[in-house]
């Protein structure tokens, strides 16, 4: 079984991470969508509810599982018997630090190969921190998050 793992901080998860885990569910058997717990770095959402937006949203499709993780994603990977990692590029900036991941990972893990899949053109611009951006200045997010969330992420940003 041909399992990746696709990982971020998704807070909250957009439609360019939504593109992103659809193109690759079709490649693999089971894909993982794994939340990195990053202690240092106080998001927006908590951990448990950035797994439920993903949850939320990818209802629709039957060989995605929402996780989280923290620690070395090589050792998270060995645990779940994944054998690829899946990585969203949207720019040349993107590439530089992705490539020093990869070659990090490889150097953790020979087994374990990391894939970049290109953004489609439509969400080349959309980062969570962007979409963050406009929400919290009143402008619409309609197009930047899917459509089951868009409450959430408003009502979140009224406290
Ligand atoms: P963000 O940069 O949006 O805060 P994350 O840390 O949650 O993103 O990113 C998780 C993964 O999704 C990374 O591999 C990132 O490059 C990718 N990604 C984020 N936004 C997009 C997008 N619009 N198109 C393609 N990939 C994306």
């Amino acid at each position: 079984m041909r399992i990746a793992v696709y990982p971020g901080s998704f807070d909250p998860i957009t439609k360019g991470h939504l593109d992103i885990i659809e193109r690759s569910a079709k490649v693999f058997d089971k894909l993982i969508v794994a939340v990195l717990i990053n202690p240092d770095k106080k998001g927006l959402f908590n951990i448990e509810e950035r797994v439920e937006l993903i949850e939320k949203v990818t209802n629709h499709l039957d060989n995605i599982e929402v996780d989280s993780f923290n620690g070395l994603l090589v050792n998270y990977m060995v645990e779940n018997k994944a054998q690829v990692i899946i990585k969203g590029l949207r720019a040349v900036s993107d590439f530089e630090y992705e490539f020093q991941m990869a070659l990090v990972n490889k150097k953790l893990n020979q087994d374990i190969e990391t894939l970049c899949m290109m953004t489609s053109a439509k969400y080349a611009y959309l980062s969570s921190s962007s979409l963050k951006q406009v929400a919290m200045f009143g402008g619409c997010i309609n197009d930047l998050v899917p459509e089951e969330i868009i409450d959430d992420i408003k009502m979140k940003l009224k406290k």
